[in-house]
């Protein structure tokens, strides 16, 4: 079976970020990409909120993202994963051509818009159609737009468009809104505000660009025009996640729980930018997620690399195991190395704090410990906090 160190799924910012950080880390690093690199921002025709680029169609971003990782030679595939499995501790990853196992993955798939699935959407997409207010609402200076939806973001986000637009009318399908109560009275009490109850959007529709939606009220059946130059979709997002099958912990409808090193509740396996559960999904935070999600995966597969050769190859060996940001335990660590080696055991110290999956894995509870390993396994283990019990331990 093929074996490769770091497997990224999914090239959008997220992923191509990653693949920078890996193969900058030193890592041999492998894309899987089904769809077209740079992923959703090929889908814009303006952004203006990558830090650096006042302005830039998503097409330019992505395809400068595209060429930044290849800079560094990673290496692309064209192909759909289907599945991740462990198998006796190996992350395997399953694709339409063949199976690849991985030290580490990071799952960088991002998410996609539920779509209305009314004529002209798909049209008019990036052209009057957005799924996306802070992305595109500044297009629509003293415009009048339409917000579709009932919920939390469509209630915020139609505020938050009337910083631009010169009125927004929400379209919402039922007779009150889903949303917090305190966002429903900051939309309703402002004056740019308006709302069409009872209705669905039977169609977009324009010229070049958006001109009208057609509305249906659905108690009534009447058809009505609204014109407006806007359409801001919030039907809601789904992540590209159903491959995981749940394997890695996730929150309402499949969005990944990660820590803040980007780490799922799967060792070895990372998700950084859009699939997460995170607060703001945007190319930026979704690079920062990226770089993030490498380097820790770097650390992973170095400590992975480290704890074979130093802790589970030699015949004996003792470790000090301690937390390097825990002053004391740091000042014992030099002071343990200095104690000549006695027997065959050897003393090296880890850093518990920066390896805390290994500490976890290794089932050490309390630190700074003296762990002796006898071809491979715990032969002995001990809290030790001075210089007189680690002596007394090493004797
Ligand atoms: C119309 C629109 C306008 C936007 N405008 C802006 C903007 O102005 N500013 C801004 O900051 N953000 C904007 N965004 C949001 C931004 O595009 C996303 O936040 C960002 O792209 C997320 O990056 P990502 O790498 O996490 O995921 P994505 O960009 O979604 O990339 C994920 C990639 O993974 C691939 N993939 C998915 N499943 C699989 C699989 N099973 N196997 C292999 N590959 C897979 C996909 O094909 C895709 O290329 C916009 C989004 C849209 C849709």
């Amino acid at each position: 079976m093929e074996k490769r160190e770091l497997v990224i799924i999914g090239a959008g910012p997220a992923g191509l970020t990653a693949a920078i950080y890996g193969k900058r880390s030193g890592l041999d690093v492998l894309i899987l990409e089904n769809g077209i690199t740079g992923g959703q921002i090929n889908l814009t025709d303006e952004i203006e909120n990558w830090t650096g680029v006042i302005h830039a169609s998503g097409a330019e971003l992505a395809d400068s993202f595209r060429r930044h990782a290849e800079h560094f030679k990673p290496e692309f595939r064209d192909v759909e994963v289907k599945s991740i499995a462990l198998r006796d501790g190996r992350k395997i990853i399953g694709t339409g051509s063949g199976d690849i196992e991985a030290e580490a993955i990071i799952v960088a798939t991002g998410a996609r818009f539920k779509k209305l699935g009314a004529p002209g959407e798909a049209e008019f997409t990036g052209r009057g159609v957005s799924y996306c207010a802070v992305c595109d609402g500044a297009f629509f200076e003293d415009q009048e737009v339409a917000v579709i939806g009932g919920g939390n973001t469509a209630v915020e986000e139609a505020v938050y468009v009337t910083q631009f637009a010169s009125k927004v009318t929400i379209v919402h399908r039922r007779d009150s809104f889903r949303a917090e109560r305190v966002a429903i009275e900051r939309a309703m009490s402002n004056p740019k505000i308006e709302v069409v109850w009872n209705s669905v959007v039977e169609e977009i529709a324009g010229e070049e660009m958006v001109e009208k939606v057609v509305l249906k009220n659905v108690r009534t059946g009447d058809i009505t025009d609204l014109p407006v130059s806007g359409v801001f979709v919030f039907a809601g997002m789904d992540p590209n996640a159903s491959f995981l099958n749940g394997m890695v912990k996730s929150v309402g409808g499949g969005w990944i729980v990660t820590n803040e090193r980007m780490e799922t509740s799967v060792e070895g396996i990372f998700a950084a930018g859009d699939v997460r559960d995170k607060y703001l999904r945007q190319v930026i935070t979704a690079a920062g997620d990226g770089a993030t999600a490498a380097m820790a995966a770097a650390a992973y597969i170095s400590e992975q690399l480290h704890i074979q050769s130093v802790l589970l190859e030699p015949e004996q060996v003792t470790a000090f195991i301690f937390s390097s940001i825990e002053e004391p335990q740091a000042r014992l660590a030099a002071e343990i190395e200095k104690i000549p080696a006695s027997g065959a055991s050897k003393v090296i110290s880890l850093d518990g704090y920066k390896n805390r999956r290994m500490v976890e894995k290794l089932g050490i509870g309390d630190l700074p410990a003296l762990v002796e390993f006898k071809k491979g396994r715990i032969s002995r283990s001990e809290v030790v906090s001075d210089l007189d019990s680690a002596r007394k331990f090493l004797s």
